[in-house]
């Protein structure tokens, strides 16, 4: 079963041009085109191996991308290891068996493969069931990884039906059924004990947010008898944990008319009372204007709104609707009720979002008391150096 790409022979070589030994040799993976010495033409996502900026030693390989920003992924800091298929292989088995440690039975969507932080840069994989759904970040890891070869040790490993490639975009449509056949009703699968299905074909990213379920379990132990607002609510993931949790009710706004179609039907597959559930497809922001003005309020509210900050350039404007949200969010939270609020921009880090926060509560003239601040699960590791993928912020005030 082959799973990456042959190197070139003679290999490609690469030179620093800045001291990045040191982080590099700590763990963190990317090095950009201009830390680099030359960038040599050669065809994307070929094996290269990287030189220091001094006396030229090795200190690692991996693949090469001469005409991404992003020129050099790392693979290995390990002189001895080769990139072939049975190096592969070690680091998709110690991905599993992480998550083999972390799952039970209960527990049938997680994401398998989490890119660097399993050490096999630009691969995510997400499993839900019998089904697994694979996004390659980029050309050069799309012509690295022999994606074919990993759907195969993919559907072996977990004995799934089917294994299916999906581009990240419209622009990258080379989607397609790698193993299996794709089936044709929603596909099902357990988060906890809950039960949720996802449409990976038409769904937003991998067709559901995994890396939520550690904050929707949490949300699940404080809805008692609370009335919960759940903003940018997709599938309805958070509101169906605060219904199982016993809130006396719960309304799901989102802009996206078949999410909230399926947030209901998952309201539904839980045996949650039907009464207790409303769906409102509008726009999250004109939805607190308009429970403002009519001095609306919940006991529990949920911001979990996509990623505003798409680059670094793009940060301020991404801070300024933070804080527009999170005033708005506060301003129909009860006196001493509960905000939870996340932000999933990696270029907003916890201090900046944290900022944004205080911000945003003040601005809506309340104050608040942090009760938590948590992050993304396991099953989404991070090498320690590599804190630009850590991006999840999840923070719980009470707003007072
Ligand atoms: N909390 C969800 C994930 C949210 S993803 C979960 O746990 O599964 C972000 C969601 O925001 C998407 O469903 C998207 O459709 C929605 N969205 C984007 N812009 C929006 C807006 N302006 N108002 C309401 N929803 C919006």
């Amino acid at each position: 079963m082959q799973l990456v790409s042959p190197p070139q022979n003679p290999p490609i070589k690469l030179r620093l041009a800045r001291d990045l030994v040191r982080v590099i040799k700590r763990g963190h993976p990317w090095v950009f085109a201009e830390a680099l010495r030359s960038r040599p033409d050669a065809s994307v996502g070929i094996q290269a191996i990287l030189l220091d900026n001094k006396k030229g030693r090795e200190i690692a390989r991996g693949m090469y991308d001469p005409h991404s920003p992003l020129a050099f992924r790392v693979c290995t800091v390990d002189p001895t290891e080769k990139l072939d298929d049975s190096w592969a292989k070690k680091r998709l088995e110690r991905a599993l068996s992480l998550r083999r440690s972390l799952f039970d039975e209960q527990t049938t969507g997680f994401r398998l493969f989490n890119g660097e932080g399993d050490g096999l840069p630009g691969l995510i994989c997400d499993v839900y069931g019998n089904v697994a759904v694979i996004q390659l970040d980029g050309a050069g890891p799309r012509n690295f990884w022999n994606f074919k070869g990993i759907a195969q040790w993919v559907a072996q490993a977990l004995a799934l039906d089917c294994v299916y490639l999906k581009g990240r975009s419209r622009q990258e449509d080379y989607s397609q059924v790698l193993v299996g056949e794709m089936p044709n009703t929603m596909i099902p699968f357990l988060e906890n004990g809950v039960r949720f299905t996802v449409d990976v074909l038409h769904g937003q990213k991998t067709g559901f947010f995994l890396d939520q379920r550690e904050n929707r379990q949490h949300i699940k132990t404080i809805a008692a008898g609370r009335h919960v607002l759940n903003l940018f609510g997709y599938t309805g993931g958070f509101s169906i944990y605060a219904g199982l949790g016993g809130a006396n009710h719960v309304t799901t706004v989102d802009t996206a008319l078949p999410a909230l179609e399926v947030a209901e039907q998952h309201w539904q597959l839980n045996n949650l009372p039907t009464a207790n559930h409303k769906t409102v497809p509008v726009d999250a922001f004109e939805f607190l204007d308009g429970a403002i003005q009519a001095k609306n309020v919940w006991d529990l509210v949920i911001v979990d709104p996509p990623s505003f900050a798409s680059s670094s350039n793009a940060v301020e404007k991404a801070l300024a609707a933070y804080q527009k949200l999170i005033a708005a969010a506060a301003s129909v939270t009860v006196l001493d009720g509960l905000l939870a609020a996340a932000s999933c921009s990696s270029h907003v880090d916890l201090p900046m979002f944290l900022t944004a926060c205080q911000t945003g509560i003040s601005k809506a003239r309340r104050r608040a008391t942090l009760l938590r601040v948590t992050g993304q699960p396991p099953d989404h590791p991070t090498p320690l150096p590599f804190s630009e993928f850590r991006y999840l912020k999840f923070v719980l005030m009470r707003v007072e």
